[in-house]
């Protein structure tokens, strides 16, 4: 088990989590970073005595540094920053908790110094695809998945003889919208989007569980973590969100990881394995919920689930396309620029439009290609 990491978006969902498992299990934390928060970066410094922090806003940046310069913290800024964060000496590894693809560079910055991977940020993998995992073989270090489905999977797969899986069947809860028609979903408004039913998440992956994107990305993020094809990942949609996932094998068993929904468990998984340690989780009883329910996902109505495989099925930069598409359009969402049907369609639009380019981008093209998307979009608007 790690003893010291650097917890990269430390003041999102995901990031104060893992500071609660920190704090649990005495793991060290040597790093820390936001994009502007500086009020819960201050808290978390005078709490943690991280050596460096960075702030990835100049001005957020200058303001923390006078504010915290009675401690030892040193605080840097930008994303030359954000990648000296990642590779801080002391850390083995590295949780990376930043929404979208901002989390890619820091990611490949931290497997080339040698550090482990606790992986939320599942944009680094859509995007990054080959290039990270081929980097995690290349360096040697070790990649787990922090998404709750993806920790579930690799939970299963611990039981799992080489060669016996048949599928994995990634479960979803199906989001604020579960249920209603292409009709009903002209008029919903970012406030209702943003009402997930049993996770408590930052805005842009809350918006993603209703447009059932993020179970599109989370195909992608399987596919790449555990080497599946496409048509042997299966989504069922699960209400109650306390099936995390479950794999089939060629003889038809089925093994799945249950649990009270709380990012805490995978979380610390990730950080814990192999060992298994108290959790302030709550006990999963499950004669006090007594009913468990699955569907098939609507399709049709849901679009994303069907964009995302036809990316991953081309490869190369699709995935990166429709994550940026996917991206700039939440944007517009939140800021009541688009309607909820409007990013599928911008999804839709960017993937259509895209005209192929390598089958196996370095990072440089993945970045420019994720910039020219977002471009267009905006440019549209
Ligand atoms: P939040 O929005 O709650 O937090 C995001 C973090 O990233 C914050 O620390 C934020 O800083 C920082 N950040 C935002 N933009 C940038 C940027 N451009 N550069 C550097 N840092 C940035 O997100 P979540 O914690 O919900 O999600 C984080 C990742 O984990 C996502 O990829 C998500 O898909 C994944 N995930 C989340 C789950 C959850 O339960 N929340 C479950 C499974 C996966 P600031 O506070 O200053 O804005």
């Amino acid at each position: 088990m790690t003893e010291n990491i650097s917890v990269l978006g430390s003041t999102g969902s995901i990031g104060k989590q893992t500071l609660d498992v920190a704090r649990m299990h005495n793991i060290r934390v040597w790093a820390l970073s936001a994009n502007r928060n500086t009020e819960v970066l201050e808290r978390q410094i005078r709490e943690f005595k991280p050596k460096l922090v960075c702030v990835v806003d100049e001005e957020c940046a200058k303001k923390l540094k006078i504010s915290v310069s009675d401690t030892e913290t040193k605080i840097v800024s930008g994303t030359k920053g954000l990648q000296e964060a990642a590779c801080v000496d002391e850390a083995d590894t590295v949780v990376n908790a930043i929404v979208g693809i901002a989390g890619l560079v820091p990611t490949l910055t931290a497997i080339k110094a040698g550090k482990n991977i606790a992986l939320a940020n599942k944009e680094t993998l859509v995007a990054g695809g080959k290039t990270v995992t081929d980097a995690v073989k290349k360096f040697g270090v070790k990649l787990y998945p922090v998404d709750s489905e993806h920790s579930a999977i690799f939970q299963c797969l611990r039981g799992c003889p080489k060669g016996a899986l048949k599928k994995i069947i990634l479960t979803a809860s199906g989001g604020a919208f579960f249920g209603k028609t292409k009709e009903e979903l002209k008029n919903v408004t970012a406030e209702s989007a943003l009402k997930h039913p049993n996770w408590n998440m930052g805005a842009k992956i809350t918006v993603d569980s209703a447009t059932m994107m993020n179970k599109g990305l989370e195909i992608i993020e399987a596919s790449r973590l555990f080497d599946v094809p496409d048509e042997d990942i299966d989504v069922l949609i699960h209400r109650e969100s306390i099936i995390h996932s479950m794999i089939q094998l060629k003889d038809n068993a089925v093994i799945a990881q249950l649990g009270c929904p709380d990012m805490r468990i995978p979380i610390q998984y990730a950080l814990t394995f192999p060992e298994r340690l108290e959790s302030p989780v709550k006990e999963l009883d499950l004669s006090e919920i007594s009913k468990l329910t699955f569907y098939k996902p609507d399709y049709e109505t849901f679009e994303c689930i069907g964009i995302c495989r036809s990316a991953l099925r081309k490869g190369g930069l699709y995935p990166a396309v429709v994550n940026a598409a996917n991206e700039a359009a939440v944007e517009l969402f939140l800021k009541k620029k688009i309607s909820f049907p409007e990013i599928a369609e911008t999804v839709k639009k960017s993937f259509d439009e895209f005209k192929g380019g390598s089958l196996n981008p370095s990072p440089e093209e993945i970045i420019y290609t994720d910039a020219e998307t977002r471009k267009h979009i905006f440019f549209d608007r």
